[in-house]
């Protein structure tokens, strides 16, 4: 699973095709500096030959080919560096791929730019990338209005356009943070300032990337352990647990979940070696001052930290296995290390994952390929919290017949 830091911040661009992606993000990779000099006078020469301004899709079109040609670059790894934080882009191959990629945590999104021609305004595929955006549940999210340039910097027809996306998303119940007038080709308001949309005060494409906070991070003392095994010993019981975010330190104050009980850490070991703290990342053995009955499955946290501990939560499926899964069915949830017997009670929607269309409401089955949003109802207490703002308790996998059936996001 990816693991988030607070360096980089993943960002995927989607849109109708031919609205601008590629342009905008051989943009931002040239107006960051982040292409190699080579690079940039193969691409302007290029373009020149054409007869044409420099062509910044041409840019993502040089890195499809070596992709192609297994050379250098995988586009995936595409980035830009800002004196805050490293920015990754995250290719958005077609919608199932996407999904499945996006809710199985194959590759995960925390940004999305939702980007709208202006001389064609909303098209098929923005509605459907809109409607991916609302069921990944992915909070931050950009609409840029590119091809100012074609409509003669107008801000009437901005504003047009504008309502016509606020409907849309309303609809969705997505907010989106920005909308921002641009023209990729030229760079206007991309990274630097337009000097052609005076009416326009708010922020650049890469202003508004660079005041958006990972929630996932900025949370004070936000620790996050799992616990995956437990020795005894004559004197003791140690728990062997894996930090998956924070550190621990002894004398801490801890709550264990979902038993919601609190103790302090008596000591930290770390491969033989006895510790202080241990850091994110690390899988450590502890012990702690009460002699409490900890098992695997058992999150850790901050005793000042509050996680969701539920029987029954909703969340996006993506059901990966041939087989259907059937409504009330015996499954097993996998969350952290927690594995708990679930059924699904209700199928609300389900979903075309390649169409976006809506299959059926209140359906008994889900097939192969399928996304559907469900509510589960877990035998024992789980520990969960929404997707966008906890990796780690927010993202499961469902297991039926020992085998791995299905991704899932909580929304
Ligand atoms: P994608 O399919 O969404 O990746 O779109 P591309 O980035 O390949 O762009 C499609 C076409 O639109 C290309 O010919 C671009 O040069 C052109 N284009 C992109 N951005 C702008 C812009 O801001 N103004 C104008 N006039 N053309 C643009």
């Amino acid at each position: 699973m990816d693991n988030i830091n607070k360096n980089n911040l993943k960002l995927v661009v989607v849109g109708h095709v031919d609205h601008g992606k590629s342009t905008l993000i051989g943009r931002l990779l040239f107006d960051t500096d982040s292409l190699p000099s080579d690079r940039v006078e193969e691409i302007k020469k290029s373009s020149k030959k054409l007869g044409r301004k420099t062509e910044f899709a041409f840019i993502m079109d040089h890195f499809q080919e070596e992709r192609e040609q297994g050379i250098t670059i995988d586009i995936s790894q595409t980035s830009f560096q800002t004196k805050k934080r490293e920015y990754i882009i995250i290719d958005a191959p077609g919608h199932v791929e996407f999904i499945k990629n996006m809710i199985t945590g194959a590759s995960q999104a925390e940004v999305a730019i939702l980007i709208v021609d202006m001389n064609e305004g909303i098209k098929e595929q923005t509605r459907r990338h809109a409607k991916i955006l609302s069921l990944l549940g992915i909070k931050n999210i950009i609409v840029v209005f590119n091809k100012m340039d074609l409509i003669k910097f107008e801000e009437s027809i901005f504003n047009k356009i504008k309502d016509e996306i606020q409907k849309l998303l309303k609809d969705l119940d997505i907010n989106a943070k920005y909308f921002t007038p641009i023209s990729a080709l030229n760079g206007d308001n991309v990274v630097k300032k337009s000097n052609n949309m005076d009416w326009y005060k708010g922020a650049t494409v890469l202003e508004g990337l660079e005041l958006i906070e990972n929630d996932m991070l900025d949370e004070g003392n936000d620790i996050i352990a799992v616990v995956q095994d437990i020795y005894k010993t004559d004197q003791e019981r140690i728990v062997v647990c894996k930090i998956e975010k924070g550190e621990l330190t002894v004398g801490q104050k801890i709550k264990i979940l979902p038993e919601n009980k609190i103790t302090k850490i008596k000591s930290i070991n770390v491969f033989n070696e006895i510790r202080k703290k241990a850091y994110s990342g690390e899988s450590i053995g502890i012990t702690t001052s009460d002699p409490l009955f900890l098992e695997r499955g058992n999150i850790i946290c901050d005793s000042k930290m509050d996680f969701n501990v539920t029987n029954e939560f909703k969340a996006n499926i993506f059901w990966l296995s041939k087989n259907s899964l059937k409504k009330n069915e015996n499954i097993t949830i996998r969350c952290a290390t927690q594995e708990i017997a679930t059924e699904i009670i209700k199928i609300n929607k389900r979903i075309n994952s390649s169409s976006l269309e809506l299959i059926e409401k209140n359906g008994n089955t889900i097939e192969n390929l399928e996304v559907g949003e469900v509510i589960i109802k877990t035998k024992n207490p789980i520990v969960i919290e929404k997707f966008n703002k906890s990796d780690e308790l927010g993202r499961f996998v469902i297991v039926k017949n020992n085998i791995i059936s299905a991704g899932g996001i909580v929304v």
